[in-house]
């Protein structure tokens, strides 16, 4: 018998170079296998009289094999002509190059065939399809899962395994507690992969479907109570020094905003306690989160302690270290960033600064949270737009110092009752006014048609010194309906004349990102083409002008993201969303951009019309929060884990609360944001 955490080579069928493939899609283990869900299902269960096979479609249908005769055509390749016959009529089958075929088929028999029909000289013919005996071990009527994969893999690759591991993985034990299971009706682990992946019918598979979804978020909430119980019962005392953060504040070249202010007031009362903070911060795009993290670094800073920034990926980071040690070293404060990419000799250099603590702030990636980095007196971490880290990811940097202070920033508008749930080990802070020298942006939708008028625009602008994005879906495509970066660069270098154009995406280095970054922030290049990579964080005040390529393939969320690269400073900018083609639920979007800049109005919005997505596109999204994030939209069942999660945390001896701890520490999420 296989157990859940057992390696997936343990399936027969998987070897090195499988797994290797499996591993790059997050599989290795034999559970992570049984939940990679299908993304469809084809419905296969019913069999159809030949006589009503539509030409040029889909059909399964049965019937008796007739005659079979394997012709060779040269150069070693052959077709085997079959001849079968249901109730309705007489119909044929061709296989080319399959003569092991004419070996098992054996005329007499009862054939199940699938696969598209075409008429040749008036009969119907069936080209390769899918076929097997009718009634045996291998039969293809059903519903049959169909799973996402990348080449080298088949979806039948998949289901073959998971079928495997169905068969021989023992699951009897359950680690709810039974009371929970019984209350909500819940179906057993078993049950419910079997239904998820093989469903009989739609009965079995929405309780499948419910325990599956269920369990993610009854984990999560206990996860994050287990978490914040943690936090309040430890004993560390990490309080800072009650420093006054005005020399600071009056130093800013303009005045911070209510919304600020009131935050630097939580996070002052945060840090002065003895109990560790654990703040959210929440604020739309351009609201002016930076200032506010780096006040609360400077209020450690000044009483000697160390504080750790860790953002989504390297562009950022650069930025971000600029940032503070422009702002900051005005006060002796010192700055150090911590990336992947940098030389032996200077990582060395500046792990040895943070060791010894004449370095106060690091600003940094992942490179962060890696065992190496020691540090004298961390008592402050703050994690940059946070969605893009799961908990665990943000507790390994908690874990380098006792009592360390977490602050997470997130411009991720979420609905409250939302953010409080899924953050329910967390304290908020909400920042809703954005600097009132601002413009709102002025939002507008084209199509092919309009394209030109933006272009136009945008080269107007750029001729009054400002700067202007261009961003797209793809770094290459083939496509033609679809925008690439490689493809728009040479049209636009050839509209922007005498204007230099740069070129960004995440298939360059972090250097070759960086120096493309700071060229257009200095205004070497007045335009930028490129791709989301530009999504998260990047401030450049002197850009007012965003196109934004099939705008029609972006989510609400990034669109909105997007737009925020602009309209950050006093001057007017503007949005371009360009579509060429869109569905209903692409125009809904785009309709909602431009009625309002408002990212909290958007987010209720993006719920509304999202929906909950498919399983599959949600759990493996990529990153783990998000996920669990989009699972949240199943409001009644989010309520039911919520609930249920205090009762257990109540009553935890029936529940079994070490799986729930594994499940923490296994809970990391790769960091896929930088990879378009
Ligand atoms: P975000 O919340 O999106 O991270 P940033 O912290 O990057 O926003 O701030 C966006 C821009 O607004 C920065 O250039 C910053 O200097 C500026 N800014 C921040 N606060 C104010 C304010 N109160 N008044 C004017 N400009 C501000
Ligand atoms: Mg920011």
């Amino acid at each position: 018998m296989l157990k859940l955490n057992d390696s997936v080579t343990r399936i027969k069928g998987i070897g090195e170079k499988k797994r290797r493939l499996l591993e790059a899609m997050g599989i290795s283990t034999v559970y992570d296998l049984l939940g990679y869900y299908p993304y469809k299902y084809k419905d296969r269960r019913t069999v159809i009289p030949a006589a009503d096979a539509v030409d040029d479609s889909d059909a399964l249908v049965c019937g008796r094999l007739c005659r079979l005769h394997n012709r060779q055509l040269g150069n070693g390749r052959s077709m085997l002509e079959c001849t079968f016959e249901d109730s309705s009529l007489r119909f044929h089958a061709v296989f080319f190059n399959m003569p092991y075929l004419s070996r098992s088929l054996a005329a007499g028999k009862e054939y199940v065939l699938f696969g598209k029909m075409r008429y040749r000289n008036g009969m119907k013919v069936w080209t390769n399809p899918e076929i097997c005996l009718s009634g045996s071990e291998r039969d293809i009527r059903g519903i049959i899962p169909v799973y996402r994969c990348p080449r080298g893999l088949t979806s039948s690759n998949l289901s073959g395994w998971i079928k495997y591991a169905l068969e021989h993985t023992d699951m009897s034990s359950e680690w709810i507690d039974s009371i929970v299971i019984a209350e909500r009706r819940l179906c057993g682990i078993d049950f419910a992969f079997r239904n998820i992946h093989f469903p009989q019918d739609n009965v079995r598979y929405r309780q499948a479907k419910f325990r599956i979804i269920y369990e993610q978020l009854l984990k999560y909430q206990l996860a994050i109570r287990l978490r914040r119980r943690d936090i309040e019962m430890g004993e560390t005392d990490s309080s800072v020094p009650p420093v006054s953060v005005s020399p600071f504040i009056e130093a800013l070249p303009f005045e911070l905003t209510r919304g600020q202010l009131d935050s630097i007031r939580d996070i002052e009362a945060d840090l002065e306690s003895t109990r560790a903070m654990n703040r959210l911060i929440q604020g739309d795009v351009g609201c002016g989160k930076t200032i506010v993290a780096e006040t609360a670094v400077y209020k450690c800073a000044v009483s000697g302690l160390q504080s750790a920034m860790m953002v989504p990926t390297e562009i950022l980071a650069r930025q971000h270290y600029e940032r503070l040690n422009t702002d900051l070293s005005a006060f002796g404060i010192r700055t150090a960033l911590l990336v992947s990419g940098m030389k032996a000799s200077e990582r060395r250099a500046t792990l040895d600064a943070i060791r010894d603590g004449s370095v106060n702030v690091v600003v940094g990636t992942h490179a962060v949270i890696q065992s190496d980095v020691v540090f004298k007196e961390l008592a402050l971490v703050i994690t940059d737009e946070q969605h893009r880290f799961g908990v665990n990811q943000r507790r390994l940097l908690t874990e380098k110092g006792r009592g360390v202070n977490t602050c997470v920033m997130s411009a991720t508008p979420i609905p409250r009752t939302l953010a409080a749930t899924v953050f329910g080990d967390m304290d908020f802070s909400i920042i809703r006014s954005v600097p009132s020298s601002r413009k709102p942006i002025i939002t507008r939708a084209l199509g092919r048609s309009g394209r030109e008028r933006a272009y136009a625009h945008a080269a107007a602008e750029v001729r009054e010194g400002r700067l202007v994005y261009i961003v797209a879906p793809s770094i290459d495509s083939e496509d033609t309906s679809m925008q690439s970066v490689n493809r728009l660069y040479s049209e636009v270098s050839s509209k922007f004349r005498g204007f230099r154009v740069g070129l960004l995406h995440g298939r360059m280095s972090g250097q070759e990102k960086e120096a493309v970054m700071n060229d257009f922030s200095a205004g070497l290049y007045r335009v930028l083409v490129a791709t989301v990579v530009i999504e998260v964080g990047i401030d450049v005040p002197d850009a007012t002008v965003i196109i934004i390529e099939n705008a029609d393939r972006f989510g609400l969320a990034q669109l909105h993201q997007l737009r925020g690269r602009v309209g950050r400073s006093s001057l007017q900018s503007y949005c371009y969303l360009i579509s060429y083609s869109s569905s209903e639920a692409a125009e809904a979007r785009i309709k909602a951009m431009v009625e309002t800049t408002d990212g909290f109005e958007l987010s209720e919005m993006d719920y509304a019309l999202r929906g909950p997505g498919d399983l599959m596109g949600t759990m493996q999204s990529g990153t783990a929060d998000r996920g669990i994030l989009s699972l949240c939209a199943y409001t009644d069942i989010l309520e039911m884990a919520v609930a249920d999660s205090s009762y257990i945390i109540e009553a935890p001896e029936r529940t079994d609360m070490e799986y729930v701890r594994e499940f923490m520490d296994s809970h990391e999420t790769a960091d896929n944001s930088n990879i378009i």
